[in-house]
């Protein structure tokens, strides 16, 4: 069967793992620093703050924006669950927005909206991995006084005009689940431009401590840690940390390789004309973090007999993302009705292909295969 995706490890990974259990230090410890040194480098970002996954970055940031509760926050609908979450961590409201139909990401128009007197902030989410429309969205943010912030998730090693994601912004979140790009296992960070919230960020990823595990061993008990805000345990180990040290290393090749494969895709995919390849504007780098194409109304089969006839023909594929404000929590507490039809008609249409840099041409080869194979579900 071939996978969806498929994480690519080897044995430097087990070394620094191996190094972290000899030394001892096995949380908070020089692996951690070295490993949000090495993801400042990466995306050229003064701050990084890594922690226990991009869920928790995500509440951290929520709060350091200052949303309150009983505050509004714009979020997208197509979007993984844990992005409208984070928002309901702080006793805020997400207010679902509709996505452009080519990039799969908030339409900047949905600001104005949706804007009340209770709008505090904006998540865009950088879907799939391709960046949203950041100068359009932070613009609209500003004119109206709105914290913007960036569910980058799954966007390590995407480019907006010309800078990396994660150089810019006072709130870009990457996740490092086995899905994304670059893998600890559970992991996420808390990018930032601004000192004040890589110092905040720190003591709520701990406790609320003054004063951080690495300051207090180094003082040997001549330094005291207060307590000086409610804080929570969001850390991320050193021994994930040094699998993300492992990881970094390998991020150019797995981008390269990435790309490359989406290219193939596009290529062979042309001779399927109901198929459409994922879109990739001109002032952005995609880092396919996720491979998903669009059938196109009028396809000779529907997408979910698509997946099944894929499935029979030994390759992994899914449904792209379900809009949240159709999933029961989230419908159960909407005040009033949504409809959100880009959004819904794009999440019926969506397919996710495999990709993953182990992937081999063959492979590939095979899954065009199975789309070219499909029968045709409108002539039954
Ligand atoms: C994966 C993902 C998350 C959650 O990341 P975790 O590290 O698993 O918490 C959040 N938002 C988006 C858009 C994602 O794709």
């Amino acid at each position: 069967m071939i996978p969806l995706t498929r994480p690519l490890t080897g044995d430097e990974e087990i070394q620094l793992v191996a190094e972290v259990l000899r030394s001892g230090w096995l949380t908070q410890g020089p692996k951690t620093a070295a490993f949000e040194e090495a993801i400042a480098r990466v995306v050229g970002a003064p701050h990084v703050v890594a922690v226990s996954s991009c869920t928790t970055a995500l509440h951290l940031a929520v709060l350091l924006a200052g949303v309150q509760p009983g505050d509004e926050v714009i979020v997208p609908s197509y979007t993984f669950v844990a992005t409208a979450n984070a928002v309901l961590y702080a006793g805020a409201v997400p207010v679902f927005a509709e996505i452009d139909a080519k990039t799969f990401t908030l339409a900047p128009s949905e600001i104005e909206r949706l804007v009340t007197s209770r709008t505090r902030a904006v998540i865009a989410v950088d879907q799939f991995g391709l960046p949203a429309e950041l100068d359009a969205l932070e613009e609209a943010c500003r004119a109206r006084g709105l914290v913007f912030l960036e569910d980058a998730a799954c966007a390590l090693g995407a480019a907006y005009r010309g800078r990396p994601i994660g150089s810019r912004g006072k709130f870009v979140l990457f996740s490092f689940h086995p899905r994304k790009s670059i893998t600890t296992g559970e992991g996420g960070a808390l990018v930032t431009d601004d000192p004040a919230v890589d110092a905040r960020a720190r003591i709520l990823r701990s406790h609320g401590a003054s004063l951080s595990d690495a300051a207090r061993h180094g003082a040997m008990g001549k330094a005291f840690e207060s307590y000086v805000d409610l804080g929570y345990n969001y850390r991320l180990s050193d021994l994930q940390a040094a699998v993300g040290l492992a990881q970094v290393k390998r991020l150019d090749g797995i981008l390269a390789r990435r790309r490359a494969l989406a290219a193939r895709y596009a290529e062979r995919l042309a001779g399927l004309p109901w198929i459409e390849p994922p879109f990739e504007p001109p002032h952005a780098r995609h880092p396919y973090q996720t491979y998903a194409a669009l059938l196109r109304p009028g396809a000779p089969i529907d997408r979910d007999s698509l997946i099944r006839h894929l499935a029979d023909c030994g390759v992994s594929s899914r449904r792209g993302i379900p809009p949240i404000h159709r999933e029961p929590y989230m419908e159960a507490r909407l005040k009033a009705p949504v409809t959100l039809p880009v959004t819904e008609d794009i999440s019926r249409r969506t397919l996710i292909l495999p990709l993953y840099p182990q992937m081999t041409e063959a492979e590939q080869e095979q899954v065009v295969e199975a789309l070219r194979s499909a029968p045709s579900s409108r002539a039954r």
